[in-house]
């Protein structure tokens, strides 16, 4: 840390990403991206717009609203785009928290929240998921914070119904309950429509996993209208050209292509239930995983060895050093012969071991 860094951060301890490491040709199931190369209509679209780059973005993403409020069926002032999910994320913090309003949010979920809250200097509670790694929704009734919910949850997988996450909503009327879809395509239920019935909730999403565009760092909130404008307010407040004109323009294509989009899922499902069901018979438990990854672990394994074998063999999946969940590891799903990869190095490190 230097001299001049503002004591403001100087505890700060930065979000660590997924690791990407050179020194081989890996088979990357660690950071949940997808498998599956962008949608032509993209890259096409990108590639059209990468022309026009010596002029600014535009800053209101007029066309980008217009398509993708048609695909969600909302309105376009209900939507929001960030530079990837994780900024509006952190927008949401700096929006609807402060000294008298903390955030709250699982124990176990997306490891940038409490970094964007520490970042933001804002009280926060942690609440213990049960056992099973699942919410008890009585614990999140009247918490008088804004909340911050994960759906399906990282790194478990594990998804709510929309009924339950509304019952939620309604407990905490006079706080904004935020739910982050960034994996409710590979097969949980939307939020969205609730939306339209209650203006204390906000649904972020990404184009960065479902839509193969990790990449080009495009993220979305929906809301009321007046959410979006606080948002707006912040967007505009810190950098009104977020979003580069080739992600918009491939955003807007890859809207124009929802059956590559629904297809793709559809294998992802396939193959997450081909892990699950070869991982099981190696001894394996797992969370019922909604998301494009799967949470596993053999009893009597450590999780961190596991790991590094797999990583020897030049398979890479995350590991995390966090109490209750040490003798995890999360996987992303990815092709078939990816997965069957994956499975054929864990049954040699079993049997090696
Ligand atoms: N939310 C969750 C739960 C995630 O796992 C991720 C991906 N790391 C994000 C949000 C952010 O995704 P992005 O910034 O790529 O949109």
């Amino acid at each position: 840390m230097s001299r001049y860094f503002s004591s403001k951060y100087e505890k700060l301890t930065p979000y660590v990403p997924g690791e990407q490491p050179k020194d081989m040709k890996y088979i990357k199931l660690n950071t949940n991206e997808s498998p599956f190369p962008p949608s032509e209509k993209a890259v096409k679209a990108a590639a059209e717009e990468a022309l026009n780059l010596r002029l600014y973005p535009d800053p209101e993403l007029t066309a980008l609203s217009r398509s993708f409020a048609s695909a969600y069926g909302v309105g376009e002032r209900n939507v929001i785009f960030s530079n990837g999910s994780d900024d509006l994320l952190n927008f949401a913090f700096m929006a609807f928290c402060d000294n008298e309003t903390g955030a709250a949010f699982p124990d176990i979920t997306y490891g940038f929240y409490p970094v964007f809250a520490e970042f933001n200097n804002i009280d926060y509670k942690e609440i213990p998921l049960k056992d099973d790694f699942t919410i008890d929704i009585e614990d999140y009734k009247g918490l008088k914070r804004t909340i911050f919910i994960a759906n399906p949850n990282a790194p478990t997988g594990i998804a709510l119904a929309p009924e339950e996450i509304e019952k939620i909503i309604i407990a905490n009327p006079d706080n904004i309950v935020v739910i982050d879809e960034a994996y409710v395509d590979f097969g949980a239920e939307s939020c969205v429509p609730l939306t339209e019935k209650y203006d204390n909730l906000l649904v972020i999403g990404t184009f960065s996993k479902s839509r193969s565009m990790a990449g080009a760092r495009l993220g979305y909130a929906i809301g009321n209208e007046e959410l979006i404008n606080d948002l707006n307010t912040i967007r505009f407040s810190t950098n009104p050209y977020n979003i580069n004109r080739m992600t918009m323009a491939a955003g807007i294509g890859v809207l124009e292509d929802p059956e590559y989009t629904k297809n793709n899922c559809l294998t992802i499902i396939k193959n997450r239930e081909y892990t699950v069901n070869e991982l099981k018979k190696l001894g394996f438990t797992m969370t019922d995983s909604r998301a494009n990854f799967v949470f596993a672990r053999k009893p009597e394994v450590s999780g961190e060895k596991l790991y590094l074998e797999l990583k020897k063999r030049g398979v890479l999946v995350r590991h995390f050093a966090k109490d209750r969940i040490d003798d995890y590891l999360r996987i992303t799903i990815g092709t078939s012969d990816e997965m069957k990869s994956l499975v054929d190095a864990v049954r040699i490190i079993l049997e090696e071991m």
